[in-house]
This record gives structure tokens, sequence and C-alpha cells, in this order.
């Protein structure tokens, strides 16, 4: 959701490939792949060739790593003036690691506050270094950005409507992307398929990934007056109570010359207008005499997705689930998986030269991405359940929030994306005034009980 660094998120713990045809399919026999499932064979007069799905965070990047090993690569977007929903939060590492450029960032960060049920706030944000901040992009901006690079890159950006994927019945045999594009419906057929389109995606529906739970984040982008706008300049503000939402927290983040003000619940859907009015309220004397300039609203995953490798499909970003709990974050996890996936493809068939199998994308992507990742958003996860679960949860979570480790603890884990260098003392402190915290206000003992015991046992 609108993810900004969460506190206590201090655990990081043919000859040539056939160019998108408007033919009807029929058969692809030069397409036929000689690989078998335990020893993958070259492919000869021609590249592997891959299929992006979505052109968001997920997509460009897996397609710039596939299309800068070597792969023929088709990028697929369906709206490239769209603007995805989202609060356009990114930690720090992204910029270095993605090699975003600062004209890029609307706004940094700098200040935090957290807001309780009862109105305690909390300023979290005090342990931040002069260099320190969390950028907000606009989703349009940062998305248009990467998937240019990708096409610098020597990726093939179609932008069309992928409404079909027919997945073969033989490995021998191509996947074949069915697309709309100016009226006219195509097909591509491709070695590989990356899916990376997104909470509904069409690509893990045609592979029978299953399903999973999905929260709704619901926004409102407010045009302030001046005066208003200056008091939200590096100023994010996060607001928790059962009011604004019963799992989940409410937001005001600064945009360019707007602020977004939204909210968003797994358990009470239908009732998302009634949480948005009371964030509005909650912030009311701070946005008076704003315009409502954009309303918008989208599903965002729970956890990953049952099956997120079948054949040779693989799904990346929100696709396969890659959200983390708590705070809502997945525009970092979402170019990361893709970056993985496509460099777990370019690896497995030695730059696009060998064809790749299911064994390959388990090996190279899902176990690499599972080893780095999978005990954050578990731990996360747990977090959620402890410090959302009511209102005297809430208070106990801003009240931990006042404490200058756990703010440090928990910037430079979302920040930097890998597990803060603790102090044993101070790491014994935190657990105690956690304890201290949650006993104060009446939650150790009952929501104890309600843990899923096979999680609570990885931290202890
Ligand atoms: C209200 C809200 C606020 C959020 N705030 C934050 C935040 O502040 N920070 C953060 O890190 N995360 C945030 N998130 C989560 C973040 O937006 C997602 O995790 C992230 O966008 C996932 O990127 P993606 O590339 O996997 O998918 P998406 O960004 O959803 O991109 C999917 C792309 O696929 C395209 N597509 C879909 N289907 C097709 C098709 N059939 N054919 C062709 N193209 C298709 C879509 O047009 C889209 O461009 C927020 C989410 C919401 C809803």
């Amino acid at each position: 959701m609108a993810a900004i660094t969460h506190p206590l998120h201090s655990l990081t713990l043919p000859s040539k490939t056939p160019t998108p045809s408007s033919k009807t399919f029929t058969k692809f026999t030069k397409f036929t792949i000689k690989a078998t499932s335990t020893k993958n064979k070259p492919i000869s007069g021609r590249r592997l060739t891959a299929a992006v799905i979505g052109g968001g965070p997920a997509g460009s990047s897996a397609a710039e790593a596939l299309a800068s090993g070597g792969v023929e690569t088709y990028l697929f977007e369906r709206s490239p003036t769209g603007a995805k929903p989202c609060g356009g939060a990114i930690p720090l590492c992204m910029l270095d690691e993605f090699s975003i450029p600062p004209h890029l960032i609307d706004r940094k960060v700098t200040h935090m506050k957290i807001i309780s049920p009862s109105n305690l706030t909390v300023d979290f944000g005090k342990t931040l270094k002069s260099h320190e901040y969390i950028s907000m992009v606009r989703r349009e901006v940062l998305d248009s950005y990467l998937r240019s690079r990708a096409e610098s890159k020597g990726v093939t950006l179609v932008k069309a409507l992928v409404t079909n994927l027919d997945v073969p019945t033989s490995p021998n045999h191509p996947y074949v992307i069915t697309y709309t594009a100016n009226n006219r419906i195509k097909y591509l057929p491709v070695d590989v398929v990356v899916g990376a389109d997104g909470a509904n995606s069409r690509v893990a529906k045609s592979i029978h990934a299953g399903e999973y739970a999905c929260a709704i984040a619901f926004q409102e982008r407010i045009k302030l007056p001046d005066d208003k706008m200056s008091y939200y300049e590096n100023l994010a503000e996060m607001y928790v109570g059962d009011d604004v939402s019963p799992d989940f927290y409410g937001w005001v983040f600064p945009k360019c010359d707007h602020v977004a003000v939204g909210t968003g619940t797994v358990c009470s859907k239908p009732n998302i207008k009634g949480f948005q009015r009371a964030i509005r309220s909650r912030v009311s004397p701070k946005i008076a005499g704003g315009t409502v300039i954009k309303v918008e609203a989208h599903p965002i995953p729970e956890h990953p997705r049952p099956i997120r490798v079948r054949g040779r499909v693989a799904l990346v970003g929100d696709a396969a689930g890659y959200v983390t709990k708590c705070s809502g974050e997945g525009i970092y996890f979402a170019a990361k998986s893709g970056r993985m996936c496509g460099e777990a493809i370019v690896k497995a068939s030695e730059g696009g030269q060998m064809m790749i199998g299911e064994e390959d994308l388990k090996r190279e992507y899902l176990k690499q991405w599972d080893s780095k990742y999978k005990m954050t958003f578990r731990f996360l996860d747990l977090l959620q359940h402890v410090f959302y679960g009511s209102n005297a949860a809430r208070e106990a979570l801003v009240e931990l929030c006042g404490d200058e480790y756990v703010q440090r603890m928990t910037f430079e884990s979302y920040l930097y994306k890998k597990l803060a260098q603790g102090n044993g003392w101070e790491d014994f402190k935190m657990v105690s005034s956690t304890i201290g915290s949650l006993i104060r206000c009446k939650i150790v003992g009952r929501e104890m009980e309600s843990f899923d015991p096979n999680v609570l046992a990885k931290f202890v």
C-alpha cells in the first residue's frame, strides 16, 4: 500500500525470432523446442525469446535484464501513459541499485509522524542522517523512465493489451501471446513468459497459479493551498486506528504539487469509503481548502501466490504477490524480483543460447528470491498480526515508535533493504520495551494466542 518505512520494519531478515504478427497463429514449426527437462539444448539460428507482460517496475526491470543478457525480449504494456494508483514511496537503496536519476524524485521525505487512535503523535524520523530520505515519485514518471531504459537496451516495447496466453501441451512447443494493438488481434509465439501484469494477473490465471488474498487500497489526490502544502513539504504521516482501518493504516504522502491521502483494508473492503472519510476527517485541519484532483483504488496482494513458476512461465512483482504486510511496500520488490527473474533466465539460457525449463526458473529465480526475502515477508506478517489488531495494540505501536533505537533499526532496514546492524543490549531493551508497551496496553496474552505457532517459531 502506500508504503513508506514501517515502524518495526527492522528485519530484512525461426532463423530469427518472428516479430509480432497479425496473422492467425497456426503452427510454429520453427519454434519447436528441442530441450528436455533434464538437460537444456542449444537453440540454433536464433536467440531465446521472452515475452514480459506488464510494463510496471517489475516488467521493465525483467525486460531490461533479459535484453541486456542477450535474450530477444518483447515487453507488453496496455497503458503506457497511465499512472498506477500508488503512494510512490521508494527506499534510498533503490536509487543506486536501479540507477534512478535524481530528477525523477518529486519530494524527499525527511520527517514522518505516526499518529495513534488517541492522537498521540510521535516524530518517527529523528534518527535519519543528513543524506537520508524517503523518495516520493510519480508512478507515471518512474514507470515510463524504466520502460524507455529497457527499450534502449534492445527491448521491443509493444503497446498492447494482452488478452490470452496459450499454454502449450507439449514442452516442445511455444507459448502464444494473443494481444490487441490498434484494434487488431495479433499473436506472438515465445519460449519464455514473465508475468509482471500486477495484482489482477492474466498470466497467473493462464497457468493456474492459484489465488491470493488482496487488500483494497483507496487514495485521493488533493491539491492544497500553498500554506497547507508547505506543511507537507518533506513530511509524511501515518494514522492508525479502527476508524481509518481495521487492519492497516491511513496515510498522507506529499507528491509533486499535491498530497495523496488514503487507506487500505483486507478484512473490511465494503467499508473502504467509510475508512477514507475517517482519514480525511482526522487530517481535516491540515487539508482544509484542498481540492480533490483524482480518486483511485487498486488491489494489493497480501501474500505470494501458491504457484509462482510453472513450465517456462514465471511471475514477478504484484503478480507473484511480493508486497510486504504492515507497510504495503511493493515497488522495490517488484523491480528486484523482475531483475532477479530476468537475470536467472539469462544465466540458465547462457545468454539466450540455450532453451530453459521449469527447473531452471525454480533454481535460479525462486530459490534465490525465497532465500533472500521469505523471512522478511513473514516477519512483517507477524508484526501486522500483533500491532494492527486493536486500538490498544496500535497505541502500543505508536508508543514504541518514540524509541530512537527502534526508529534507527526501522529506517536502516527499510532504506537499505538489509539487516540493520544491531547492538545486543539495545536489542534486548527493544524487546523489553515492546513487551512493556504491549503489557501496558493489555495486548500480551490475548493477541499472542492468535499467532500461528509455525510462524512464531521461526523468530524465537
Ligand atoms: C494505493 C496504493 C498505494 C501504494 N503505495 C505504495 C508505495 O508508496 N510504495 C510502494 O513501494 N508500493 C506501494 N504500493 C504497491 C505498489 O504499487 C505495487 O507493489 C507495485 O506497483 C507493483 O509493481 P508491478 O510492476 O508488479 O505491477 P504494476 O505496477 O501493477 O504494473 C503492472 C503493469 O501491467 C500492465 N498490465 C496489466 N495487465 C496487462 C495486460 N493484460 N496487457 C498488457 N499490460 C498489462 C498494467 O497496465 C501495469 O502497467 C501501493 C499500491 C496501491 C494500490
